[in-house]
């Protein structure tokens, strides 16, 4: 259990007391031959009419999938709507404050610049290791939220379950564990902790082992509590109709998905062993990931070497701890060969 949580005092005064849109569809969702309700066109079927604001067909998909309660499952314009909710609900513009690992993901310091909300940030150790201590140091009164990546974007690593739950039962706010990248963590997912912390947010998304990055489609697993507030908050119909009937017939591929996971774990060994021998490359972090996180003699050099090849990376080097790295996504066989060949001819100076 975490330490004395109370849900109602996390939250936003003005979100606990919100009356929300009452749109036409959660007014009436029942069967009927004759829909006049909603001021929808009867022409162009099925497109003319407003998609299902709760996504209830792919809620008890994934809840099958997930192996969690379908009422404990929210589903978002891709994760990142799901982060931005979490500031809206729970965090007062110019007063509260969230903390973060560093480095991470930077949409949680853009949605936090966004909402005016201070983002303080603490530095993973050196061996891109969680520190719990260092995180729950870094909290005062106004920290609601703590952010943990885990497997982390871009490091690469992700941290013990342990660590973990340090950090959820030594806080009385929200803890959200980003697991966009579970898929390929040997790490166990925090998805059956939601019972035992009731201050648990997990993300996860079909953006990436799931291959569906231009659908935008993002799920915050937690609390019916949690989620009831962020269903309050959210735009009426933020799922598209598209978006939910293509979520439908993804899960139905689910085999072959567990295929291209399998193919990038292989080739993330691969990629990482032919790298290991390049004298253009000075260390490769661990990776839990579907990308490695390299070091390598000249990451400008190198990475405006292989932009000429047609071939793109991200660039780290200015990111806190990351000095010098490139970050490398795992891709098809003939892509990683690319990628490999392209470095290996980088003179070095
Ligand atoms: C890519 C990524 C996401 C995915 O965001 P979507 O909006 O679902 O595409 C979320 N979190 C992290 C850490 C990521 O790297």
């Amino acid at each position: 259990m975490s330490k004395s949580f109370n849900l109602s005092a996390l939250v936003r005064s003005n979100i606990l007391s919100l009356a929300p849109y009452s749109s036409a569809r959660s007014e009436f969702s029942g069967s009927a031959s004759v829909w006049l309700d909603a001021n929808e066109s009867p022409y162009n079927g099925p497109y003319n009419r407003y998609p299902d604001p709760l996504q209830k067909q792919v809620k008890e998909r994934l809840s099958a999938i997930k192996g969690v309660d379908a009422r404990r499952i929210f589903l978002g314009n891709g994760s990142d709507e799901c982060i931005d909710l979490v500031y809206r609900v729970f965090c007062e513009p110019h007063t509260d404050n969230v903390v973060a690992i560093s480095p991470s993901y930077g949409m949680y310091e853009v949605c936090a610049d966004i909402n005016a909300v201070a983002y303080r940030k603490v530095s993973l150790a050196a061996d891109f290791d969680l520190d719990a201590d260092a995180l729950l140091a870094a909290t005062d009164a106004h920290t609601k939220v703590i952010w943990i990546c885990s497997p982390n974007n871009p490091t690469g690593n992700a941290f013990s379950a342990e660590a973990i739950e340090k950090v959820l039962s030594g806080f009385s706010g929200i803890v959200v564990v980003d697991e966009a990248y579970a898929d390929f963590s040997s790490q166990p997912s925090m998805l059956t902790r939601l019972d035992v912390y009731p201050n648990l947010i997990v993300l996860q998304t079909f953006s990436k082992a799931w291959g569906s990055a231009g659908v935008r489609l993002g799920m915050a697993m937690a609390s019916e509590e949690i989620l009831s507030l962020f269903n309050k908050v959210k735009y009426p119909y933020n799922v598209n109709m598209l978006t939910q009937e293509y979520a439908l017939r993804h899960i139905d591929r689910m085999p072959e998905v567990e295929q291209w996971i399998n193919s990038i774990l292989s080739e993330r060994s691969r990629l990482i062993a032919a790298l290991d021998a390049l004298p253009q490359v000075v260390h490769i972090f661990a990776s839990d990931a579907n990308f490695v996180l390299v070091l390598v003699v000249d990451a400008d050099g190198i990475y405006t070497h292989l932009q000429q090849q047609g071939i793109i990376v991200r660039n780290r080097n200015k990111v806190e701890k990351c000095l010098g790295c490139l970050r490398i996504t795992v891709g098809t066989p003939e892509e990683n060969n690319a990628v490999i060949n392209g470095i290996k001819s980088y003179d070095i100076k």
